[in-house]
């Protein structure tokens, strides 16, 4: 595939919400191995922060969705941690119930 095509592919899974499917490619696992790399598998966001984090994901910073020509590109992913990759996606978290409701129920 060229890089034309892999875009009208990303754009095909999304519309399909099969994007799964781009996660599990080698194209992908291959960009998100390059980016681990790069940033000594370390999170960026702790390290900005003066800490050490093991990174264990690779967010896009343009998100997938909008900008499906940068799902491949290096310069839009940024190794982080479980806890500052949930940080980047506050749409994840909306549908677990909020903590403290009820606690003043008298
Ligand atoms: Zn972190
Ligand atoms: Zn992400």
């Amino acid at each position: 595939m060229n890089s034309t095509e892999v875009i009208q592919w990303i754009k095909a899974l999304i519309q399909h919400k099969n994007i799964k499917a781009f996660y599990n490619s080698i194209l992908w696992l291959n960009k998100r191995r390059e980016a681990l790399d790069r940033d000594n598998n370390e999170c960026q966001k702790c390290k900005d922060r003066g800490l050490f984090s093991q990174a264990n994901c690779v967010h896009h910073r343009k998100h997938i969705k909008k900008y499906p020509e940068l799902a491949l590109d290096l310069d839009n992913l940024i190794s982080l941690c479980n806890s500052c990759h949930d940080e980047e996606h506050p749409e994840k978290l909306k549908n677990k119930p909020k903590p403290q409701l009820n606690v003043e129920r008298w």
